[in-house]
């Protein structure tokens, strides 16, 4: 499987512009194709349309009448398009191995990732998921999944990006030859990264590579990534990161001055007091380690997850 130099990004069509709602507009997101379109290449599915839905199109919604959820006409509820949407999300989602994340349409009862409204009688009740999403995100569980709403908060859209790099780094390294010595250099650079998100994942994975080249390697590969990737699920918050940033200290702070040592831990701490952003103290290490190298910190992962033209660190 060739895997691309820029994550490969599935999204809802509409999100990129397409006219193709059911009312003949479309949800162009600016900051997805403007800022995420310089760092990732996408494709666009659009279930209602490829399943031979027109444009415009009579609206749908989800409905459960008691024989679980369907996907039926607000206008006709006898018309049911369950079949067909998760027909075409099982047929589709065999073609997304080369994705490395997904962006989708909140709200929508074909693309909706949760919280979709589901219709019970007199009842409406937010926790359906779209028809189609359903089946793309129950073939695909390591793949990073989102919706263009919560990609609006700072914490979960660093959180999806961090997540897209990271797979595709995975994706590039079994590209490239799976062996127990690029998995255990893999788990190595992103050490700080998983303990920034999960310390628990990050002793369990420690454990698990440390099995590597004893056994079976596939089977070992893919209990990692599925524990990776849902470690990474758990946002980094100030208390992780300044555990991060004093380990990291560690490795050279033998070499500051007691000014120097002084200052960096006031800002490591003015980022526990959430008065600075984590790329405060980060820069600041990293003007330390460019004096102080150690071949070991310079590998992490965690010092630079993703793009710093995204400016993902920046919020509090
Ligand atoms: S939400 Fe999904 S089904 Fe609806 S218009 Fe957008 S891409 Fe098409």
């Amino acid at each position: 499987m060739g895997i691309n130099d820029k994550p490969l990004i599935g999204i809802s069509s509409c999100l990129l512009g397409q006219e193709v709602r059911y009312d003949g507009g479309h949800k162009h997101n600016r900051y997805i194709t403007q800022t995420l379109g310089e760092h990732f290449e996408f494709v666009s599915w659009c279930p209602e349309i490829a399943i031979g839905l027109p444009v415009p199109r009579p609206p749908i919604r989800l409905v459960d009448d008691g024989d679980g959820i369907r996907v039926r006409g607000v206008d006709n509820p006898a018309e049911d398009y369950t079949a067909r949407l998760t027909g075409y999300g099982k047929a589709v989602a065999q073609e997304m191995d080369r994705l490395s994340g997904y962006i989708l349409k909140k709200d929508s009862p074909s693309c909706g990732m949760e919280r979709v409204k589901v219709y019970r009688g007199t009842r409406v009740e937010k926790d359906g998921q779209g028809a189609f999403a359903r089946e793309i995100m129950s073939t695909h569980p390591n793949l990073p999944f989102e919706e263009e709403g919560r990609l609006m908060d700072p914490g979960l859209r660093e959180n999806f990006i961090e997540r897209v790099f990271a797979f595709h780094r995975w994706q590039t390294m079994v590209a490239v030859g799976l062996s127990a010595s690029s998995l255990v250099d893999f788990h190595t650079r992103h050490k700080f990264f998983l303990l920034a998100h999960d310390e628990t994942t990050y002793r369990r994975l420690g454990r698990l590579v440390a099995e590597a080249g004893r056994g079976d390697l596939e089977s070992l590969a893919a209990e990692y990534l599925s524990q990776f990737m849902a470690g990474l699920r758990h946002l980094a918050t100030p208390r992780k990161h300044v555990n991060v940033l004093m380990h990291i200290m560690g490795f050279f702070k033998a070499h500051l001055d007691a000014g120097d040592k002084a200052e960096l831990l006031e800002v490591i701490d003015a980022h526990r007091r959430g008065e600075v952003p984590v790329i405060v103290p980060i820069t600041l290490i990293n003007h330390h380690l460019r004096k102080y190298p150690s071949e070991y910190v310079k590998g992490q992962v965690y010092l630079e997850p993703h793009p710093r033209e995204l400016k993902l660190r920046s919020h509090i």
